[in-house]
């Protein structure tokens, strides 16, 4: 067992922290608040090839893993820049083009993630189909040599960002049955429209309702055949938990450093609060919760990156869980130990309350993690 990241794994990690602090959680908070996007962040990291870590190198990208994307999110959330569309776009639409794409789908997509000036958001949330995956009810029939798409979906990432949206749909397969599949939509494409919702998150990147109405799509919007949507959807949704976990623990880091700062020099009863143990071991934990999850990160990408997806699965799931836990106590503490000055926006710890929060929901919630562990590591009867 090695701890140790390897030379090239640490410079990446000092790189994109170097970057990240360039920005800082000002830029990101004054982007959000003017409703704007970190569109420089994101050309940038991507240009140095950061968002283009773990696609494969002869498409232009940098070869690595999802070990390597998970730093690359950390350390910019670290930094103040939790960034929630490397969660969507290389994460998940990426990983998927290039282990189920077509030679065509990955020769043209695959050099856009590569340099990150592709984003593709992903769609698989309906209104009444949150949770429970089985009654998605966005329906896809095929139609001549192509395909007809429709239905809602909801609290989709991006949508105004992204060229392409990932949209898991329920096609009729060989047997009758409606089987998940995964369709590449042009966001410009005729039927289909989007509204922003009104979300209580710090946040420059928007949630939309997003309809589809009898799209048509050509034979190439398929990714990952007809007959095996579901392999194509899990190979991209362990990574996006993966990453998740990794913003919510550089996210977490980003606050206990704030607040660790701040009661060192504090000082209202003639020396620092943070000789008070009521104020020092709470950060104290939270810190300890972040790196038991920081450990489990690991742990799931190393087992997905060495194609054990049946062990990464169930360790992905334990970090996402672990990770939003760590990180929704270590911002809440970290508030309370900068006082009155943890809920104004100068200081910027509050900003961050709303995104580890949704941590705790998406991209998977942590009941639903329960219920998974419950029934596949404990052997309890499945309860959903
Ligand atoms: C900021 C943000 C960004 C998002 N981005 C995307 C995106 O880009 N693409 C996308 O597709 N989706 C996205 N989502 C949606 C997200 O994945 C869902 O909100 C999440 O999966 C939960 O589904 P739901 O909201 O329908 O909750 P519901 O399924 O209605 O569940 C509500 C509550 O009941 C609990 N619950 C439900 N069923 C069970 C059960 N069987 N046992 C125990 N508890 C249960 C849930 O855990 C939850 O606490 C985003 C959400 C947020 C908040």
């Amino acid at each position: 067992m090695d701890f140790d990241p390897t030379p090239e794994q640490q410079l990446l990690r000092e790189s994109i922290a170097a970057l990240g602090r360039r920005y800082g959680h000002e830029y990101y908070v004054r982007k959000s608040k003017t409703g704007e996007h970190t569109d420089e962040l994101w050309a940038e990291a991507g240009k140095l090839g950061y968002l283009g870590v773990s696609v494969p190198a002869e498409y232009g990208g940098g070869g690595g893993g999802i070990t390597e994307l998970a730093i690359v999110t950390e350390e910019l959330a670290a930094a103040g820049c939790p960034l929630l569309l490397i969660l969507v776009s290389p994460a998940i639409a990426a990983t998927i083009v290039a282990r189920h794409g077509t030679a065509d789908q990955r020769a043209t997509l695959l050099p856009g993630f590569a340099d990150g000036t592709l984003k593709v958001c992903f769609a698989i949330t309906e209104p009444d189909a949150g949770s429970n995956f089985h009654r998605l009810s966005t329906v896809v029939r095929r139609d001549g040599d192509g395909y007809v798409l429709s239905g809602r979906k909801v609290y989709i990432s991006g949508v105004d960002q992204c060229r392409y949206v990932l949209v898991v749909a329920r096609m009729a397969s060989s047997t009758g049955t409606l089987a998940p599949a995964l369709f590449l939509v042009p966001t410009d494409a005729p039927g289909l429209t989007y509204s922003k919702i009104e979300m209580e998150l710090v946040s420059p990147d928007n949630q939309f309702l997003l309809f589809l109405d009898d799209v048509r799509l050509p034979a190439d919007a398929l990714v990952g055949g007809e007959e095996s949507g579901l392999p194509a959807l899990f190979s991209g949704l362990n990574p996006e938990r993966i990453t998740a976990a990794a913003m919510g623990a550089g996210t977490a880091r980003y606050a206990l450093e704030r607040a660790s700062r701040y009661t060192t020099t504090r000082s209202v009863w003639g020396r620092p609060i943070g000789s008070h143990q009521g104020v020092a071991h709470p950060l104290a934990h939270a810190a300890i919760q972040v790196e038991l999850a920081r450990l489990m990160i690991a742990k799931a990408a190393a087992l997905y990156d060495a194609g054990r997806d049946v062990e990464a699965g169930v360790a992905a799931n334990m970090a996402k869980y672990a990770s939003a836990e760590a990180a929704t106590l270590a911002v809440d503490t970290a508030i309370q130990a900068l006082g009155g000055n943890g809920m104004s926006t100068e200081y910027g710890v509050a900003t961050l309350l709303g995104g580890v929060r949704a941590g705790r929901i998406a991209p998977v919630s942590r009941e639903m993690i329960l219920n998974f562990v419950a029934q596949h590591v404990l052997g309890q009867p499945k309860s959903y």
